[in-house]
Order: structure tokens, then sequence, then C-alpha cells
């Protein structure tokens, strides 16, 4: 890499840096130039499979794609494409996160007993 490309780079990420700190990931998105219907096919068939396949090369070239996965799953999106995953990949990340929690007091009430009669005393 040349010394200006490299210097352009370093300066490009630094400035991605700076915006992601203050929130702003969303000004540096690669999707920003993009058609945001792209981004929202209609189901996971036909030319809408096409346009998730091409949305999520946009988000493969994404410098904030991390930033863009998080939010989405933070504010539950449940439609469209965002951090290069579709609703049902995010799903699973969610399934695979909370079967990785370890078991915590809340999560480790006792089973509600079922089909179990009790006698009066
Ligand atoms: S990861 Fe994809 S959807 Fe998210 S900001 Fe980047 S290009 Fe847009």
């Amino acid at each position: 890499m040349s010394g200006a490309r490299e210097r352009r780079q370093q300066v490009g990420e630094a400035w991605t840096t700076w915006l992601v700190t203050r929130g702003q990931w969303r000004s540096v998105a690669a999707c920003r130039s993009a058609d945001p219907d792209l981004f929202f096919p209609i189901s996971d068939s036909g030319p809408a499979l096409e346009q998730a396949v091409e949305a999520k090369a946009i988000c493969a070239t994404c410098r904030v794609r991390r930033e863009c996965l998080a939010f989405a799953l933070r504010t539950e999106q449940v439609h469209g494409i965002w951090g290069g995953t579709t609703e049902h990949e995010r799903t699973a990340v969610r399934r695979r996160t909370v079967s990785e929690q370890p078991v915590t007091e809340s999560r480790a009430q006792p089973a509600p007993e079922v089909g179990v009669r009790r006698l009066p005393a």
C-alpha cells in the first residue's frame, strides 16, 4: 500500500471511530447512497432473495457493520437487512446469545408444576 493511500485509510478509520463514539455511525454507513428498498425485501424467495444478497454485499463493505447489527439487536428490528443479517439470522443470533448466557437467579426459577394436584391439608 502506498504511503498516501495508507494515510487516507488511517484518516478514514479515525473519522469513523470519532463518529461512532458520538453515536453517529449512520453517517458513514455504506448504504447511505443505496436504494433503501434493497434493504427491506418483501420475502425470502425469488427476486426478494436477490435483493437481500445485493444488500448483504453492500453491508460486507460497511465500516459500521458491527454498530448497525448491535443497534438492530438492541432495538429488536424485525424487518430488513441490518449489519449484513436478515431477520431470521438476527433471530438465530438472539437465541444463541440467550442460550449462552449464564443462568442467573431470574432465569433459574423452578419450572411450574404441571398436572400435579395438591390435596388440601
Ligand atoms: S451494515 Fe449494512 S445496513 Fe448497516 S449501515 Fe452498513 S450498509 Fe447499512
